[in-house]
């Protein structure tokens, strides 16, 4: 029986590979082919908004690097020249791949070989003549940036013309512990911003949450401001979404989104400093 595909349907096990989920992504407008490093639901990071079901903590396991070459030929197959489109009844529309994202149940840095996994995946995606008019996106939590491993993986990223989305929801500690469970300094958080900014293009991907209180709100939206004012690296674009998806983490309850003219009228204040934004409701 065909299955239909929507913008809301991030399942990880739709087309029942291991590694290889599709997204029909509204940000991106077309088919986004996410990556999945993280089979065990394992993350350095417990993010409130975190829609990973039964979420650990911990790093990725062992990759089978058969399995995910194996994988992406055939999805990418089923795509390019098989009944993929037809059989999930994706819209007209919708039927281009956008990007190759690899967006996991958790920090995908974590793998170990992750330098090796984003070679193969270069390789494969070129090889198919998806790159590169398909973009290759990296969404991290940017926590893992200062290790050899990680970096070897953006200056390859950075060789397929690669994009790192860089997880920035605080730049103050509370902010981080209270979002993210993260003990991260801001000075650390800098650090390998500037680290990935240099080795690959950056972005950073910011989520806006009513879920502090609102003097609490107030001081992260001013620390967030003076943070990119004070910025001195090179970042593409600041992209500012709220929750689409209900959180699976125990705060679920207590997290609403933002409504657009609130992210809006922020979007307008980072643009004053001279940056690109896009807002995603
Ligand atoms: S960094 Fe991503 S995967 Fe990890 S807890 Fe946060 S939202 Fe979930």
């Amino acid at each position: 029986m065909s299955q239909k595909l929507t913008t809301t349907d991030h399942s990880r096990d739709i087309a029942g590979l291991k590694y290889i989920y599709p997204v029909i992504s509204r940000r991106a407008g077309g088919l986004s082919i996410g990556i999945n490093f993280n089979t065990n639901n394992a993350c350095n990071w417990r993010c409130v908004y975190c829609q990973v079901p039964d979420l650990i903590k911990g790093s990725a396991p062992e990759m089978d690097f058969k399995l995910l070459e194996q994988e992406l030929r055939f999805f990418l197959r089923q795509v390019l020249e098989g009944d993929f489109y037809q059989q999930y009844q994706v819209a007209e529309q919708h039927r281009v791949i956008k990007d190759i994202a690899i967006s996991g149940n958790g920090e995908p840095t974590s793998l170990k070989g992750f330098d090796n996994a984003i070679e193969l995946i270069g390789k494969i995606a070129t090889q198919m003549k998806v790159f590169p008019d398909s973009k290759f996106v990296l969404i991290s939590n940017g926590s893992l940036m200062h290790q050899t491993g990680v970096q070897k993986g953006l200056k390859i990223l950075n060789k397929y013309n690669g994009e790192v989305w860089f997880k920035v929801d605080s730049v103050t500690e509370l902010g981080r512990k209270k979002i993210n469970e993260s003990k991260q300094t801001t000075t650390k958080t800098l650090s390998n911003l500037e680290l990935s900014s240099h080795l690959c293009e950056t972005s950073l991907q910011t989520c806006m949450l009513d879920f502090l209180t609102a003097e609490e709100t107030r001081q992260e939206r001013i620390a967030y401001l003076e943070f990119l004012k004070q910025n001195t690296v090179k970042i593409k674009k600041v992209m500012l979404y709220t929750l689409a998806r209900a959180s699976l983490q125990p705060e679920a309850k207590k997290l609403k989104p933002v409504n657009k003219d609130q992210m809006e009228l922020f979007a307008e204040n980072i643009r004053l400093l001279g940056y690109k934004v896009s807002v995603a409701s």
